[in-house]
């Protein structure tokens, strides 16, 4: 699927290799649309995936340089969001050549969002535990059952979707991986607002909702090993930075993509070479460094120490996060390693909430809830970054919990790692449908 051509004019250097490529192809007065279909086909928007399947076979090492390329030179990245992050190399895995090349194409251009339906209210940590229920009906599966905390689910095309086919069998072997067509009358979507004033997940209530047959990724109750391939992407991902490498400003998808915008309106320099930037804060200890120095806060020996300590996990985490790109290109693992990485993001997250809090001092009790509101509030406090430390420090409780709560990546370590006992329990090998059920 990649252009062949590019690949023999290789200098072997990946990095020059993409300098060079951008310097042909870039163009900012594409539209969002039409620069995503030439990033995504040439196989430098996921240059880690197989050069049969719009990638460049490069390692995860090199695929960072390659992203971190594409954005020093000014370039729109890659489309961000759940598609490229966890439904593609999920279906890169366990899917077949002929869902390959329907799903695969539409991700790296960015043609349509995805969501992950796989928490309900009875079954987050105990995932599976999940009752939505799939019954097959002719060449199609008819879905009841209702998820939650969908993020993203008001603007996704297309949902990688769990659920229980085979009530019979003990509870992690009865569960199928599907993709389900996100607008369908049996999916109705409710938003759920945020302590942050926004509503970026949601509720979804699936009623005789239908998937096909060949929307099964993996095979007929295989899907709890699936699933566990998608959580893998995502602990990693989001231990390594929460899937920024791929991040992008621009939308992907159908419902609120930016697809027919203009793509240099969406990088920092309007298109022009030599942009980049990044945001103030993140969890980032040099953002909040600056933002101290600023307040006057920055010879507080409290505030220091807190700085000091979010750089100090922050080193940590990047090193580790190099151990495990190198482990893995030399075909190794390092087990847990995407674990405590998930632990360290949470850590770092915290702790910038609080440091964040404690420059910004009594200002951090107000919260603006829509950009003019923000704006207005930063002008009567004289804090122009006061609602990025507000809106960082509501957020902040989300980390820890999605992906795998903290507690649930310490029982992963702790059993797979150091090798303690199991948590005692009967569901293992008991029929799921005898299993007392969550109320
Ligand atoms: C911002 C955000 C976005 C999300 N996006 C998505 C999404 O797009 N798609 C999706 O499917 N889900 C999503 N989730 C859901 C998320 O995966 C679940 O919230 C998470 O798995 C925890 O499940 P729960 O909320 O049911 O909590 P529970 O599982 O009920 O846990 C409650 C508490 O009990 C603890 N606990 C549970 N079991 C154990 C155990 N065995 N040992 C020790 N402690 C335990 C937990 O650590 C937690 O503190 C999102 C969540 C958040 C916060």
């Amino acid at each position: 699927m990649t252009d062949t051509a590019d690949r023999a004019t290789s200098t072997g250097d990946p990095v020059a290799d993409v300098k060079a490529w951008l310097a042909d192809n870039w163009d900012p007065d594409l539209t969002v649309a039409d620069w995503w279909e030439r990033l995504g086909t040439s196989g430098w928007a996921v240059p880690t995936w197989p050069s049969a399947w719009f990638g460049k076979d490069l390692s995860r090492a090199e695929g960072v340089r390659v992203q971190q390329a594409i954005s020093d030179f000014g370039a729109l990245p890659a489309p961000g969001g759940l598609g490229l992050m966890l439904a593609g190399p999920t279906i890169a895995v366990h899917g077949d050549d002929a869902q390959k090349t329907r799903y695969l194409k539409d991700i790296v251009t960015g043609q349509r969002a995805w969501c992950q339906l796989f928490s309900e209210p009875g079954a987050g940590s105990d995932l599976a535990g999940l009752n939505a229920r799939a019954v097959k009906d002719g060449e199609e599966w008819v879905v009841n059952g209702q998820k939650v905390w969908t993020s993203g689910g008001h603007v996704a095309d297309l949902g990688m979707l769990i659920a229980r086919t085979d009530p019979d069998q003990p509870k992690h072997a009865g569960i199928t991986y599907f993709v389900i067509e996100m607008r369908q009358p049996g999916v109705e979507v409710v938003p759920l607002r945020e302590m942050t004033g926004r509503a970026l997940f949601n509720e979804v209530f699936l009623t005789d909702a239908r998937v096909g047959d060949d929307t099964m990724i993996g095979g007929y109750n295989n899907g709890w090993r699936v699933a566990n391939t998608t959580l893998m992407f995502e602990r990693t991902s989001l231990g390594a930075g929460g899937g920024s490498a791929a991040a992008s400003l621009a939308s992907p998808g159908q419902i609120a993509g930016d697809l027919g915008k203009r793509a240099g309106d969406f990088v920092a320099s309007g298109g022009r070479r030599g942009g980049g930037g990044g945001t103030l804060f993140g969890a980032s200890s040099k953002g909040l460094t600056q933002l101290a120095k600023g307040n006057g806060k920055a010879a507080d020996p409290a505030i220091r120490q807190k700085l000091m300590q979010l750089h100090t996990i922050g080193e940590v985490a990047r090193f580790n996060n190099l151990r495990l790109k190198a482990a893995m290109q030399a075909g190794k693992d390092i087990p847990g390693l995407p674990n405590i990485s998930k632990l360290l993001m949470s850590q770092t997250v915290r702790l910038s909430r609080d440091v964040g809090l404690e420059i910004a001092g009594a200002y951090g009790s107000l919260h603006a809830y829509d950009p003019d509101s923000r704006k207005a509030l930063d002008e009567a406090t004289g804090q122009p970054f006061l609602s990025g430390i507000t809106e960082m420090a509501l957020f902040a409780q989300g980390p820890p919990i999605y992906g795998g709560t903290d507690q649930v990546q310490r029982n992963i370590i702790g059993e797979r790692v150091l090798g303690l006992p199991k948590e005692p329990g009967f569901d293992k090998g008991t029929p799921f449908k005898d299993l007392p059920k969550n109320g």
